[in-house]
């Protein structure tokens, strides 16, 4: 039995988006691809507000993780680390053979623009990775105030991860002044994983264009190049990418201003069932997530069995991510959910526990 997906990501995605990614091949060499990738990316541009380069990986988000990093460290990073992603980010960050230092805090707490400011201060780094929602622990950092700080400090360049935030809120790229935005397109996005959107500033590519090691397959000079053309290096996911058309229309189709709010109203409704049913969260409540919220198992519920259950009925559940597993549960509202569908997701729950 197929299961509706509650989990943070991959997300449950729409029949019609299924059906674009069965639209007959086209050769990414031939004009009808150039017409495509161009419609894509003018439409990637309006939603993240920027004016600079919009580029199309082949690869889940962790491809173009790893390829900022070859691309846009130079001395040394900062990796803010306060979840999985994060904490596996610096790992990738060490393994590309760059100098780099993991600023840790607590799973559950937020990057805070003071961290940054004083990690900055130092005058040490010339990059920072920062994942903007961690979804392994459902904390949104605060991303306009750390823009803010980031901007006293226009050395560093920025790589900014929204794979499970991007188009839930307004992220204005270029009034913030983010380098290197980056997201896969399996969660906030609600499409299959395998493609990952990322942006360059001028600044970006500056710093890119000297570095060594930059490697092939992500190397930004190469998308750079081919983003003349209205093209990819090598071939894309061209499926994939007749999905992300077809996503971005219906995303103008409900509005930007709508999508944002539809966001807000389904994180309140599952924040307050949480409560409701004497849950605790593992965020403090200006972090905690629009996208999905992490739950502290204070009820000492048997999450695996609530995960089986609630299986049997046709629902994929989260009981926690790596160290977390069995100590929390995380809901995702992002993407296409509608409130209706988590009504009937915790109605289900609360079936089973009573
Ligand atoms: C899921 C996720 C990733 C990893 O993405 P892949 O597509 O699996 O490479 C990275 N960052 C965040 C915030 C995520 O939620």
């Amino acid at each position: 039995m197929s299961k509706k997906l509650f989990i943070p990501g991959p997300i449950e995605v729409a029949p019609e988006i299924l059906q674009a990614m069965a639209s007959p091949m086209i050769g990414h060499r031939m004009p009808e691809y150039a017409a495509l990738h161009k419609r894509v990316t003018d439409k990637l541009k309006e939603l993240l507000f920027t004016r600079g380069k919009v580029f199309l990986a082949t690869s889940s988000a962790f491809g173009v993780m790893e390829g900022a990093v070859r691309n846009l460290v130079g001395e040394r990073c900062a990796n803010f680390c306060n979840g999985a992603f994060s904490d596996k980010w610096h790992d990738v960050t060490k393994r590309c053979g760059k100098e780099a230092d993991a600023i840790k805090v607590e799973w559950g707490q937020p990057i805070t623009p003071e961290l940054v400011d004083a990690t900055l201060a130092t005058g040490k780094y010339d990059s920072i990775t920062l994942i903007h929602n961690e979804t392994s622990t459902g904390v949104m950092s605060p991303l306009p105030e750390i823009a803010a700080v980031l901007r006293k400090y226009p050395e560093v360049v920025s790589i900014i991860d929204t794979v499970s935030s991007m188009s839930a809120l307004k992220i204005p790229l270029d009034e913030l002044g983010i380098d290197c935005c980056i997201f896969g397109v399996q969660k906030a996005l609600a499409l299959p994983p395998g493609l990952a959107v990322f942006t360059a500033s001028a600044k970006a590519l500056e710093r890119s264009r000297t570095m060594e090691g930059r490697g092939y397959y992500f190397d930004f000079q190469e998308f750079a190049a081919m983003d003349e053309k209205d093209n990819t290096p090598s071939t894309p996911c061209i499926s994939l990418i007749y999905a992300l058309d077809r996503q971005l229309e219906r995303i103008f189709t409900e509005g930007l201003e709508a999508r944002w709010q539809r966001h807000l109203a389904l994180a309140e409704y599952v924040r307050g069932w949480v409560r409701e049913r004497g849950f605790d969260f593992l965020a403090a409540g200006p972090y905690r997530s629009l996208t999905l919220t992490c739950a502290v198992n204070s009820r000492d519920v048997d999450l695996a069995d609530l995960k089986k259950k609630l299986g049997e009925r046709g629902y994929a559940f989260d009981n926690g991510y790596g160290k977390l597993k069995g100590k929390t549960f995380r809901i995702a509202h992002m993407g296409d959910m509608q409130l209706a569908d988590l009504q009937d997701f915790t109605r289900q729950i609360d079936d089973i526990l009573r």
